[in-house]
Order: structure tokens, then sequence, then C-alpha cells
């Protein structure tokens, strides 16, 4: 379904985090004409988020000094499983997202909210849909670490896990629109339960929520570290960042906790790499700032446990975009459909 107009009309893109909104207009040749953010506070509920996407439109447009009819679309790209066909971000007791944590005592069963369709009838232009990891994944493909590849799989390593699958220089996204739910991979059938209901999912044992709850327990339970130095007090001020620096500074046990999530995250490359064969695996999100740390011991386990042919095929490498790849992904997508 490629588009027929060759709009040389900007595409106003939204990143719909979990903390923040990131708004901005991005021109045909992807350089950003206006930007801004907002909290998401997704404490308050879903209307409120939505009133917060379409107040940070509103703004663009106002800062950019244009009206909606000269925009070629808005385009927002959503964490969670996104309904790419339908347009809707879905919810659901088993498969919480970011919405979910308000929902989830209001609303039993599915849920859809049908956000591309809302932003369609309030601004009168073309809308579409994505999932933020899936949109960074395509902004990587063409603008940044993957250049010039033709099939890649993309990773974001932060609060949570999340993935695009780039497949012949297409995005693959699956029958229902929701495909590279990468951090929700299972990696060990009886390891520890996952916000999604399901048992040792790669996102419950190498994301930096994974990294944080592992050296609390680890102090908790009377080890050293440099870290009680770092969060004097309670532990539960331990975060993914500080388990890094505290691993720079040579500490055991901070090293110990990021070499073995690093290796769970290579477990789960194993699998990418032996089914897709790509010839990249792109890490970015918070996490991917620890470099070698992270990435050192993920690409060992690879090159020891996956198929050689496909192991030998595949570079393993830290993203090149920074934040703004939810956003130029989300105007790339836009553009082609
Ligand atoms: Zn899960």
């Amino acid at each position: 379904m490629q588009k027929t107009k060759n709009s040389k009309l900007p595409v106003l893109a939204i990143d719909l985090g979990g903390t923040k909104i990131a708004a901005a207009l991005i021109s045909p040749d992807n350089r950003v004409m206006a930007r801004e953010h907002s909290p998401t506070l997704v404490a308050e509920g879903f209307q409120a988020v939505i009133g917060r996407v379409f107040a940070a439109i509103d703004r663009i447009l106002s800062q950019a000094n244009v009206d909606p009819a000269g925009l070629d679309s808005i385009a927002v790209a959503a964490a969670g499983a996104i309904d790419t066909n339908k347009g809707l971000i879905t919810s659901s007791p088993n498969l919480p997202g970011w919405l979910c944590v308000p929902l989830r005592n209001m609303v039993k069963g599915w849920l859809d909210i049908p956000l591309r369709n809302m932003v369609k009838k309030r601004y009168g232009v073309d809308s579409c849909l994505l999932n933020d990891a899936n949109a960074a994944a395509l902004a990587e493909h063409r603008l940044g670490a993957g250049r010039g590849t033709n099939n890649l799989i993309y990773l974001t390593v932060s609060t949570g896990i999340g993935g695009g699958i780039i497949v012949n220089n297409e995005l693959y996204s699956g029958t229902s629109g929701c495909a590279g739910e990468i951090g929700h991979m299972t990696i060990d059938a009886s390891g520890p339960e996952c916000s999604c209901g399901n048992r040792g999912c790669l996102e419950v044992l190498a994301s930096g929520t994974a990294v944080a709850n592992e050296a609390k327990r680890r102090i908790k339970e009377g080890e050293r570290s440099r870290l009680t130095d770092i969060v004097p007090g309670d532990p539960e001020g331990i975060t993914a960042e500080k388990v890094a620096t505290a691993a720079r500074e040579g500490d055991r046990l901070a090293m110990d906790v990021i070499s073995r999530a690093a290796g769970y995250l290579g477990v789960g490359m194993v699998n990418l790499v032996n089914i897709f064969n790509p010839e990249m695996i792109i890490v970015g999100g918070g996490l991917s700032k620890m470099g070698e740390l992270l990435l050192g011991p993920a690409r060992q386990v690879v090159k020891q446990r996956a198929v050689p042919l496909c192991a030998g095929a595949v570079r393993i490498v830290t993203a090149g975009l920074g934040d703004d790849a939810g956003l130029l992904g989300a105007a790339i997508y836009a553009r082609q459909f």
C-alpha cells in the first residue's frame, strides 16, 4: 500500500513513551524543524494522556506556524502492543503495556484505543500508528547504524525491552502488526514472572529493571558492593545506571549483575540470529550506553551458541541515532503508507 503522492510537506511525529511525550515536525529530508516534549503522566489514565498528545500536536503546529492542511500526515510511535492495521493501542491484563497500569483495575479483558482515528478525526489529515521500537528500527535502518544493510534486528534495552525487525529493507510487521515483541521472547520457561504474566521473558532477565532488581536483591541479602556508597541507605534507590557506574569502577557485584543480564541478552540474540540470519543487531535504549560492558558478553554468547554460519554473518553494534530515533522512524513510516 505505497503512497501515490510524493509529498514535500512535513510529517508531525509523536513519540509516546511511558514517561515522556516527544513531538517534532520532520521535513521530507528527515530534518527536525520544530520539537517539544512533555511528561506522559501515565497514572492519570489514557484519556488524560491522549489529551496531552493532542496538546503536544497543537503546540508544534503553533510553534512552526503550520495548519494541519500543511502536513503530510501525523505519525504516532507508541510504547506497547500496537495493531498497526487497525491503528489501535491494544492492552490487556495478559499483555500490559504502559496503558495497563491505570487500566488494569478498571477494565477486564482487552481494551483497544483507536488512537490513529482519534488523531485523524481531530486534525483531518492522514495518520498512522506504530510501535515505538519498530519506528526506531526503521530510523536506524534508513539513517543510523544500519544504513546499507538489508536485514537487521533492532533491540531497545531500557526499563523494558522492545524490538523491530527489518527484512529485505522493509519493516516486518507480522499478521496483526505486532511483530518484534522481542522483550517477551521466552528465555527461561521457569524463570521469574514478567509484567506480561509469563515467566522468564528476555525483559524480566535483561532489562534495566532486571539489572536494578538483581543488584537490590543481592545487596539486601548482605553482599558487599560500592553501590551501598553510591546509593547510601535504601537499596531501592539503585538503578541500572548506578549499577553501570559501579561496574566501571570495578565493583564485582555490579560487574556480575551486568554480565548476567548481558548473557541473557546474548541468548535472546542467539535465537534471533538463528531465525533471521540478520547482518546486524543494533542495540539502543538506555542500557546501550553501557557499550562493551553489555555487548561484549552478549557477542561472546552468540559466537558460542548460534549456528556458525549465522553467527559469522552478524555484527552486534550500538544504535547510531539518539533519542530522536522514534520520531524519525514514525516520519519514515508515514511516508511509506
Ligand atoms: Zn513478558
